[in-house]
């Protein structure tokens, strides 16, 4: 069961200090959320925490079963078994969706245990079924000409086939309609095991109605300002930030 532990945490972005001294652990069988507004860090941290060059990490630790993850490149993170499925994915022209799958599984594998093309195809197909995918969606170049929501259907295919042990979904809501989300949802769901711990970062409450979280924590400036249980996004939803502000006396 995985432990992902991060301890004041700073990361600044041309020079600029965005992460402020954040801290979380995540156990395996827990999901986490983090709501905040607009520019608070939020998807700054889901970069920092995959190693994107363009983050300086400046403080902090992050750990995962005892590995220092901020000695990892990328790849050796991705490895390690964290996943981010981004806000805003990337086109990659030239590369199916196929292709980059199966050397990203791969990628994972013991030399010479590599997965055969048979049972990768079997495994694709059954995965992109759950999520009502056009079967099509195998041999197009990754996220090219993709609507938003393809594209975020595109991630969840890819947290499905990699099993990952930390999950990060950024905003995997937006741009998603409620039959999308549902499907989403679903696939995130099944994943929920005593081997896996998620973090999921939303600007919505409504993400939570169908993803039950175990905590919930408030992100304003670069930190966590507040935690608690599901009970707190539905006050967010209800009565904005400001409150968390006045309380803890945040003027920005
Ligand atoms: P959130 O995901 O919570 O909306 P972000 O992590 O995207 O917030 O952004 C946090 C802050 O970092 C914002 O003030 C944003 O303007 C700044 N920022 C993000 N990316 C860049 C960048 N490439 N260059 C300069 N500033 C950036
Ligand atoms: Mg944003
Ligand atoms: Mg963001």
């Amino acid at each position: 069961s995985p432990h992902f532990q991060i301890e004041g945490l700073k990361a600044a972005i041309e020079g600029k200090e965005i992460l402020k001294g954040l801290s979380l652990e995540i156990k395996g069988g827990e999901v986490h959320a983090i709501m905040g507004p607009n520019g608070t860090g939020k998807s700054t941290l889901a970069s920092t925490l995959m190693g994107h060059p363009k983050y300086e990490v400046t403080a902090g630790s992050v750990v995962l079963d005892g590995e220092d993850v901020l000695e990892m490149a990328t790849d050796e993170r991705a490895r390690a078994g964290l996943f981010l499925a981004m806000q805003y994915p990337s086109e990659i022209t030239g590369v199916t969706n196929a292709d980059f799958l199966r050397s990203a599984i791969n990628a994972r594998r013991e030399e010479g245990s590599e997965i055969s093309l048979i049972k990768f195809i079997r495994l694709m197909e059954g995965k992109m079924k759950e999520l009502e995918m056009n079967p099509e969606f195998m041999h197009r170049y990754l996220n090219e000409g993709f609507s938003g929501g393809e594209k975020k259907r595109n991630e969840i295919l890819q947290m499905l086939m990699l099993d990952p042990r930390i999950v990060i979904l950024d905003e995997i809501d937006s741009g998603l309609d409620i039959d999308a989300l549902r499907i989403v949802a679903n696939g995130v769901n099944a994943m929920r095991s005593e081997d896996r711990g998620f973090l999921i970062i939303t600007h919505y409450q409504r993400l939570l109605n169908y993803i039950k979280p175990d905590f919930v924590h408030v992100m304003m400036q670069g930190r966590i300002v507040k935690s608690g249980g599901p009970e707190l996004a539905e006050r967010l939803e209800n009565e904005g930030y400001d409150w968390v502000k006045e309380e803890l006396g945040i003027v920005d």
